[in-house]
């Protein structure tokens, strides 16, 4: 793939010439977050820098099994040892976000840093918060754009099974499985060397999805019985999710993952958001998921103080689960021309 010469001679530069670094992922990382995060981190350790991994919060039980994942700084429990680490960095990488807000509480860490800043990320408008950005929406992933900048300034041979792991998990969480966001033959170019690393494809899947509670999957069936409605007007359908309902099914963070995607496969449905009443701050987090040309970071960075990608963004509403439902359906009819397109 096409990445800007100037950049990678600069990032390769900077790497031969660091000591220590760092990768930070955003709040609530995802499998593309922690994958290309892990992954950068296990390239770096290869050709012996130190290296250490920020997250903003705990992920996942379902992210736990990846190599690297128990070194990994979590902010909200090391704060101090955070800071430390940002403080001593000479290069320190942005993976899978492009706006300094996305990773909460590290944000106001970033003033510590006295290395150089890269930023790797493939969503829509990126901030200019990094002294060298590395910024594209075709790729399917953070995780495929790291195996092209890895591959662009030498660094693939360093790229071994655990960090290929890493890697194919971001992709496939990312593309719901090579269900969206896939259709670019450089992907599976990607994939097919990942594979030759001798990665377990098959185990990875079952790693991630088929490693959930029984209780997650009864949420999901009262979810689907009792807390969905379906806009048929609008081709639209949301779901929501009160704390009383989290609470009585032994809730635990990741459980929710992909439950937004459910109603698209109601035939004709090409939008559908979840609202999650969250359980300690208040407040309501959002997810969005379209089909098409509809544009569901658009409508949530107009609506609920969000973003993302066109087929996959997400916001939070200060107020009440009722008000934010109030608000979703009032807004919804000002895009009834968009949603009733069939393409
Ligand atoms: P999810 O629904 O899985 O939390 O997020 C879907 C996509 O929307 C992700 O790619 C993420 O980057 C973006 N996203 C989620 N929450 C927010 C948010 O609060 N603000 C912004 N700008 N983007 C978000
Ligand atoms: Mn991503």
């Amino acid at each position: 793939m096409d990445i800007e010469k100037g950049a990678i001679e600069k990032l390769s530069r900077l790497v031969q010439e660091a000591g220590k670094v760092v990768c930070i992922m955003h709040k609530n990382p995802d499998g593309d977050a922690v994958g290309a995060s892990l992954a950068m981190s296990r390239v770096m350790l290869n050709i012996n820098k130190s290296c250490k991994v920020i997250s903003p919060n705990a992920y996942p039980a379902f992210l736990h099994w990846m190599p690297g994942n128990e070194d990994v700084v979590v902010y909200d429990k090391k704060a101090t040892e955070a800071r430390k680490v940002l403080k001593e960095a000479d290069v320190v990488f942005f993976l899978d976000f492009n706006m300094a807000n996305r990773i909460g509480k590290v944000e106001e860490a970033l003033e510590e840093i006295q290395g150089e800043t890269v930023m790797i990320d493939h969503h829509p408008e990126p901030d200019a918060f990094a002294g060298l950005t590395f910024s594209d929406t075709s790729v399917s992933s953070t995780c495929e754009y790291v195996f092209a900048i890895l591959d662009a300034i030498g660094l693939g041979k360093h790229l071994d099974k655990e960090a290929a792991a890493c890697l194919y998990t971001g992709i496939m969480t990312d593309t719901g499985s090579f269900s969206y966001n896939s259709s670019r033959p450089y992907t599976y170019h990607v994939v097919s060397q990942l594979l030759e690393r001798g990665i377990d494809k098959d185990k990875i899947y079952g790693s991630v999805y088929d490693n959930y509670s029984e209780n997650r999957m009864r949420l999901l069936g009262h979810m689907l019985l009792d807390r969905m409605e379906v806009l048929e007007a609008y081709n639209t359908a949301f779901i929501y999710l009160t704390r009383k309902d989290l609470k009585k099914f032994r809730h635990v963070p990741g459980d929710t993952e992909g439950f937004v995607n459910y109603p698209l496969a109601i035939k004709g449905v090409r939008f559908t958001a979840i609202f999650i009443e969250k359980e300690s701050e208040g407040g309501v987090k959002i997810s969005f998921r379209s089909k098409g040309s509809f544009p569901a970071n658009e409508f949530s960075s107009a609506h609920f103080n969000g973003g993302g990608h066109r087929n996959a963004a997400g916001g939070h509403f200060q107020g009440t689960l009722e008000q934010a439902l109030a608000k979703f359906r009032q807004e919804l009819p000002k895009y009834s021309d968009l949603l009733n397109k069939t393409k």
